[in-house]
């Protein structure tokens, strides 16, 4: 689960983190109000699950309470992403002498967490990667010590801070470890991190990823935010409900499997001939014809597709299930697309003949039927 910047910081500031005073706003008016009490030059930011806000002119500065309500006005009409802004955070404008970032995530090679730092932030943590990666500090922190006060303070070091900023910086590294722990944490950032000219340190933005699957542990937190968990688009949360795992990527085949397994080598099996997926959709165990008919409705919705490929493997899932699923789909006009499939398993000659039938051709192997549907999406360029 992704917090708003917003919810992000008042964790930090119940952990001890310094951050920039200011507040929520939901209309210009209230935004007007924030940045009186703030009484000084304000920055305006656009509250939304997705970074570099900043460059699409989400992130605006104002030197009086007016001109921040207009601000407010303009981005709180704003789409970002795709995601409708619905609140900005007016909060104190900072004199920048350095952007620092922070950071702390899961490295699954590593099977640790991993501090990240860098005396170069403001950009994106990948753009620094890709740009300068000399720049970026790493230290895993081992999982039975946790992140020791000199490892903080080494980290500091080595980004170039030196006397009192070196136990300031390490502070926010040792909050942030104190907030992975506490709140079951996959990825937090803070970036900037900004070193104002007058020597303060303030988080200036937050990013704060919760794991999905320890949110039981948190209702507190979740009740206390007043908001659904996810921000799930239709067909994200479509799939939610019927309980089948669905993530969309920037392709355009749509993989519709049963089982995560067989759905991610359905992936790389299109990825080998040269194609793109648009989506992982996982019809989950089971799967009858119902569940195949909504899996297809569902993959349809997203108009990045241009080609199905439904690849099953019959074990409890009965391929004749399977095929009255896809005749149903069919029958309905939810097909607007090619649709290539392979199922072999439990009743798979009894699937064949139905689909035979119906003039539906299916392929034998995993490997015909994705360079099948890449022919197709290709012919159809
Ligand atoms: P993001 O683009 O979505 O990551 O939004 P950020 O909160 O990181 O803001 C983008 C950029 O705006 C930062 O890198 C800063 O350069 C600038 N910025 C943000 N807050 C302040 C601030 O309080 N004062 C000043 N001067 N610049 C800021
Ligand atoms: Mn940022």
């Amino acid at each position: 689960m992704k917090l708003f910047e917003h919810e992000a910081k008042d964790i930090f500031r119940a952990f001890g983190m310094p951050t920039p005073p200011g507040g929520v706003a939901r209309t210009p008016e209230e935004a007007k109000k924030q940045a009186a009490e703030v009484g000084k030059p304000v920055v305006v930011k656009a509250q939304v699950l997705a970074g570099k806000r900043g460059k699409v002119g989400g992130v605006k500065f104002a030197d009086t309470p007016e001109e921040a309500a207009r601000h407010a006005e303009e981005i709180l009409k704003m789409k970002i992403n795709d995601l409708p802004v619905e609140a900005v955070l007016i909060e104190e404008k900072l004199d920048i002498q350095q952007e620092i970032y922070a950071g702390i995530t899961v490295d699954r090679n590593e099977r640790k967490y991993v501090v990240i730092g860098s005396g170069a932030g403001g950009m994106s943590i990948e753009e620094l990667a890709e740009e300068s990666p000399e720049k970026i500090i790493k230290h895993h922190i081992d999982p039975d010590f946790g992140l020791q006060p000199f490892e903080a303070r080494d980290m500091a070091i080595a980004m170039g801070f030196s006397g009192k900023s070196i136990n300031k910086l390490a502070g926010f590294f040792l909050k942030l470890w104190q907030i992975v722990k506490a709140r079951d944490v996959e990825l937090t950032e803070i970036n900037p991190l900004i070193l104002t000219k007058d020597g303060r340190f303030l988080a200036a933005d937050a990013r704060l990823n919760i794991d999905d699957n320890a949110l039981y542990r948190h209702k507190k937190l979740i009740e206390s935010l007043k908001r659904e968990p996810m921000e799930l688009n239709e067909r994200e949360r479509a799939a939610t409900q019927e309980g089948m795992a669905y993530v969309e990527l920037d392709g355009n085949i749509a993989c519709i499997c049963n089982g995560a397994g067989l759905t991610m080598a359905t992936l790389d099996a299109v990825s080998l001939y040269g194609g793109k997926a648009s989506t992982f959709l996982d019809l989950g165990g089971g799967a009858n014809a119902e569940r195949v008919e909504k899996g297809i409705e569902i993959a349809m919705k997203y108009d990045k597709v241009k080609a199905i490929l439904v690849n099953i493997m019959g074990g409890i899932t009965r391929c004749d299930e399977v095929a009255n699923g896809i005749l149903a789909a069919k029958k309905d006009g939810d097909i607007r697309a090619p649709l290539v499939i392979r199922m072999v398993g439990t009743n798979e000659e009894e699937g064949q003949e139905i689909l035979a039938k119906a003039g539906i051709p299916f392929l034998k192997t995993m490997e015909e039927a994705a360079q099948k549907v890449v022919n197709l999406v290709k012919e159809g360029a």
